[in-house]
């Protein structure tokens, strides 16, 4: 704890807003952080690349051995003294440690690293990512508004947006994420959200941020991006317009299947919003998770590299065998927004979604499948697979299945960073040796 940091160097007023005097009394400057002072941020002054950002944004070494790397703070609370009363009192108590659900070093680090990579001012990490996607949402929304959001959402998101927040006296319209005049006719004058997915699940439709974001700023209201199937490596919606961004870091960012999280990045203004939702709802993230998380992240431009890489050559092996009628993945020409992704994406990620005959079939594939593991999820370093009709999209009837435009025979893979070779060896024998339709 540096008390050299306070003077005309203290945080945000937090929750303050217009509340108290002192916050124009003190004319405080915002600070970005809250930061410990990573690796970057003792390099040149030039901006560094996301590959070196994802290893040194936010880590630090340990002050007391020397120890290269962030150590892991597994504790609940900080010893009080003059300077944490003082944050407290004074409404910047997110920029000192107190208590580890309103702040750990741990926490700090990991959220430093999220922020350098998507290009934030600040960020907030959560024990979910549906805990940052609640959060942010109740942030962001006053008392009767409503919300435009996208038609194809994360089933979790959809869960909270069609029965949590309309009990809340929220109203939601939804509708195509990829026409902007329906989205421009849903606008209502209390419509103070629009909530999009970068790319969609399972038809990995790409969304066109600029233009949504346009037409939020126009209206007044924020638009708030879940960009996890595309990654900050994919796009940084903040550069697009977008007011917030949220990930579930359980997938690519985390990368190894072993830990759920979740992160909401912008403005410190606009996390600020936030961070008093990640007190009252409580959804912080615990200091061993942060280790785990930055320690995945460092790996986060090799590994997004990676899943392309064999994404591409799965999709294209898909896209030509006689039993696939269809094949999906956003850097194939064939795919339906293949131009916007060229033009908005810097990697299509690592998400194929093709079809077979029949559920009936799709279903035996997956059990002549060897070295594919059969699970939900995704943007682990192992290549997982699932069918949208028993999983994601099970609460859905056939035909609003068929509305939505996942056909009978959907298959989802999540690929990961194994040898393609060896990931299409395993597609084609199981395809062979599938019985016929
Ligand atoms: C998994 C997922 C979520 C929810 O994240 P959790 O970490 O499981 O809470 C939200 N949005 C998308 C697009 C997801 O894939």
């Amino acid at each position: 704890m540096t008390g050299a940091a306070v003077k005309g160097d203290p945080g945000a007023g937090a929750t303050g807003v217009g509340s108290a005097g002192w916050v124009d009394a003190l004319a405080r400057k915002r600070r970005p952080g809250p930061s410990r002072g990573g690796h970057a941020d003792a390099a040149p002054r030039r901006a560094l690349h996301a590959a070196t950002q994802a290893v040194h944004a936010g880590t630090f070494d340990d002050p007391a051995t020397g120890a290269v790397g962030t150590p892991i703070y597994q504790t609940s609370t900080f010893i009080l003294g003059e300077e944490q009363y003082r944050a407290v009192e004074e409404g910047y108590a997110r920029d000192r440690f107190i208590y580890s659900r309103y702040g750990n070093p741990s926490q700090w680090a990991v959220q430093e690293k999220l922020a350098a990579l998507e290009g934030a001012e600040s960020a907030l990490v959560f024990a979910s990512g549906m805990a940052a996607i609640s959060a942010t949402a109740l942030a962001l929304l006053d008392k009767g508004a409503h919300i435009v959001a996208s038609d194809e959402l994360y089933g979790g998101t959809y869960n909270l947006f069609h029965h949590e927040l309309p009990s809340l006296g929220f109203t939601v319209s939804y509708v195509s994420p990829r026409d902007p005049a329906a989205i421009q006719a849903a606008l209502r004058p209390n419509t103070m959200l629009l909530y999009f997915e970068a790319m969609t699940n399972p038809l990995l439709k790409v969304v066109d941020i600029a233009a949504i974001a346009e037409l939020a700023r126009a209206h007044g209201a924020r638009l708030v991006i879940d960009a996890t199937f595309v990654t900050p490596l994919g796009c940084r919606p903040l550069e697009l317009g977008a007011d917030m961004v949220v990930h579930s870091c359980t997938k690519y960012l985390n990368g190894h299947s072993d830990l759920v999280a979740g992160v909401a990045l912008g403005s410190r203004k606009l996390t600020d919003m936030v961070w008093p939702r990640l007190l009252a709802f409580g959804g912080c993230l615990d200091p061993h998770a942060c280790f785990l998380l930055e320690r995945g992240l460092k790996t986060l431009a090799v590994r997004m590299r990676a899943h392309q890489e064999g994404a591409l050559a799965v999709a294209r092996f898909l896209s030509t065998h006689p039993r696939v009628r269809q094949t999906l993945y956003p850097g194939l020409p064939s795919h339906p927004d293949y131009d916007l992704a060229q033009r908005t994406l810097r990697n299509t990620g690592g998400m194929v979604s093709f079809n077979v005959a029949s559920d009936a079939q799709a279903i035996a594939l997956l059990q002549r499948l060897q070295l594919m593991r059969e699970a939900t999820s995704l943007g682990g370093v192992e290549t997982l697979v699932s069918l949208p009709f028993n999983t994601s999209h099970a609460a859905f009837t056939a035909e609003q299945r068929a509305r939505l435009g996942i056909a009978p025979g959907c298959i989802r893979l999540s690929v990961g960073i194994e040898d393609p070779a060896d990931l299409i060896a395993d597609l084609d024998a199981a395809l062979a040796a599938l019985p016929d339709a």
